[in-house]
């Protein structure tokens, strides 16, 4: 019976959120979002306006002046596939992180150690038009969907495991949890930074600069971060799997770079 209602509690609630599938601008991939973009919206602009509180912020006019002319240039690129962000770019002043991230609804944030590796206009664009793209593709409502439908399954898991024990449950449960997280979440998020790589290149190539420099760029981030890079950390592809991603896609943002 239990189980029963918990089950209906999960549809109708899916139900009520409907239709929650989208489509991922520029690769068509079909994504389920259940979570209101509005709100999720909201919700990072607070928690930014927090970390705006709690970092120190870069006052280096040449930096901040850098990041404000390369992100006005790819926010206008992705216009079209988000035609609601509220961009907003700042500078996090941390020399020892090489490290940039995006919050769904359009806020970025790079931090000064990314300067380590991003010397030119170009190379910037490619760490922008990398975050710009996790927020147009929905990466994080798709994240926190995954999460929900985790959350809603060990729900469900333990409904059905009643008549076990309590430390068989815990067990179960521990498992579960840690398959959710190490199996069903950490390859998503790894095919996120792909798309975000291929999104991010055409980005940068509809905005003007050479996708190019990208292949380089990656190298020398790899070299610096001992082969792990940063935002960057465990849950972005090897590097070599990642040059050769981008060589792939070189032609296409090459034909978008040239007929601009
Ligand atoms: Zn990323």
């Amino acid at each position: 019976m239990e189980k029963t209602c918990c089950w209906l509690v999960l549809l109708c609630g899916a139900l009520l959120w409907l239709p929650a599938c989208t489509t991922v601008p520029q690769t068509g991939r079909s994504a389920l979002h259940l979570v209101p973009s509005d709100q999720l919206a909201s919700m990072s602009a607070s928690q930014f306006g927090q970390l705006k509180q709690e970092t120190p912020i870069s006052r280096d006019p040449a930096y901040n002046a850098m990041v404000r002319r390369v992100g006005d240039r790819i926010a206008y690129a992705a216009g079209p596939d988000m035609p609601n962000a509220q961009w907003e770019f700042v500078v996090f002043d941390d020399d020892e992180q090489i490290n940039a991230f995006a919050m769904s609804g359009g806020k970025v944030a790079v931090y000064t150690g990314i300067f380590k590796v991003a010397k030119t206009d170009a190379d910037l664009a490619i760490v922008i038009g990398h975050e710009v793209a996790h927020v147009a593709a929905g990466h994080g409502n798709e994240r926190m969907t995954q999460q929900l439908l985790a959350a809603g399954g060990a729900l469900a898991l333990q409904f059905g495991t009643s008549g076990m024990d309590s430390d068989q449950r815990a067990l179960l449960m521990a498992a579960y949890g840690a398959g959710a997280s190490v199996g069903v979440m950490l390859p998503y998020s790894r095919y996120h930074e792909c798309e975000a790589d291929e999104i991010g290149l055409i980005y940068a190539a509809k905005a003007g600069y050479d996708p190019r420099v990208a292949i380089p760029f990656w190298e020398r981030m790899a070299a610096l971060s001992g082969g792990a890079p940063p935002e960057f950390l465990s849950t972005h592809p090897a590097s070599s799997t990642r040059i050769g991603k981008l060589n792939e896609l070189m032609p296409k943002a090459m034909q978008v770079y040239k007929n601009r």
